[in-house]
């Protein structure tokens, strides 16, 4: 046996779970599991991607100066408030390893993205679970979870996987009640989904101690890059970019992402088919008797009466090649989030849920 240990806590941090795109013995699946962009990348990125390759002998940017300022026009933003990452876990990762460490205590809530808790416990801090109420944020519950340890708070504003607001005054009454001794994370990674929603970007203006960030992995198909941002006042950002490697985006995944971004009529066009298409979704799955919450992105929360019932129809519609999220792990048993996909994909998972509710009836 080796005398080789890891470090105190490593073995306390799960494996995420997720990302399966195979199921055993079926050739043609649909996945709906990871909230991916039906319609691939914008046409433009991939054309910004071929045209990177004469350039892979050279090192990438190491500051992002033409990204950040595409996002930066995009969104009205200043782009030396603005740091990349490899996706926005990275961001999130910089964060938990700049502001928390042995002895901090970092808050998500109950139905919080699962990466909070592993990205905490890899700086070495300590996730504190809180509860939710009714599937939303509960600001009062956050704030009485606050100690004098607490050094960041995770919210996921709309929700994964519950899709839900958090409403601003609720979100601004967060960001006043904690000590100025403590962050607050606002993830919007499915931002661009909800219609006029600036993910929390006057938020950030408005507080010094609020870091947003954003994802190119969702609306913008572009999850196979690795591209994510945050917005903070600039002392933040300074920080962040000392837990930065250097070269940490690729020369591919920056054009990729900048052309995505100055892809206006790509992105709209996302956004109108994913709104149209989630709509037909719920619909269509609360006749068949499977209800969900309004969701504002894109996926749903589709609630079955049981664990059991949510487990055999998961397990059905695999036999199907269709492959959704059980989120069991996100303490909520009794669903399945499922992506809005492009219509075929739609139809498909309707009319095997129907199918699957005719079956067990
Ligand atoms: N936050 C939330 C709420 C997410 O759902 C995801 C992806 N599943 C991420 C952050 C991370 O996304 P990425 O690292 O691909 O940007």
């Amino acid at each position: 046996m080796t005398k080789i240990t890891p470090q105190p806590g490593i073995m306390d941090i799960a494996l995420y779970q997720g990302g399966q795109s195979h199921v055993a013995g079926v050739e043609h699946v649909i996945k709906l599991s990871s909230n991916e962009n039906p319609f691939g990348p914008s046409p433009k990125a991939i054309e910004a991607v071929r045209d990177s390759a004469a350039s892979l002998h050279r090192y990438p940017s190491t500051d992002h100066a033409s990204l950040r300022a595409a996002i930066g026009a995009r969104h009205g933003l200043d782009p030396a408030r603005i740091i990349c990452g490899v996706g926005s876990d990275e961001v999130l990762q910089f964060v938990a390893q700049a502001y928390a460490g042995p002895g901090g205590e970092v808050i998500y809530t109950e139905h919080g993205f699962s990466m909070y808790p592993i990205i905490a416990r890899m700086a070495g801090a300590t996730p504190v679970m809180v509860a939710e109420r009714d599937r939303k944020v509960d600001v009062d519950a956050i704030l009485a979870a606050v100690t004098g340890q607490t050094r960041i708070v995770f919210v996921t504003n709309p929700g994964n996987p519950t899709s839900t607001m958090i409403p601003n005054d609720e979100l601004e009454r967060l960001a006043l009640g904690l000590p100025d001794t403590c962050l607050m994370v606002l993830d919007g990674a499915y931002a661009e989904f909800v219609e006029a929603f600036d993910g929390g970007a006057s938020l950030v203006d408005a507080h010094e101690n609020v870091i947003m960030t954003r994802t190119f992995s969702k609306v913008y198909g572009l999850g196979g890059m690795r591209v994510g941002w945050g917005y903070a006042h600039r002392p933040i950002i300074d920080v962040l970019n000392r837990v930065r490697q250097p070269f940490n985006l690729s020369m591919t995944a920056l054009a990729a992402a900048e052309a995505a971004v100055n892809d206006v009529e790509f992105l709209t066009f996302c956004q109108a088919e994913n709104a149209r298409l989630r709509v037909w979704l719920a619909d269509q799955l609360a006749k068949a008797g499977v209800p969900s919450d309004p969701s504002c992105t894109n996926f749903i929360l589709a609630r079955f009466a049981d664990r059991a019932e949510a487990e055999a129809c998961d397990d059905y519609l695999k036999t199907q090649g269709l492959i959704v999220r059980r989120v069991a792990g996100y303490n909520l048993p009794n669903a399945l989030r499922i992506t809005v996909g492009d219509e075929e994909a739609c139809r498909c998972v309707v009319a095997a849920i129907n199918a699957f509710k005719e079956g067990a009836a």
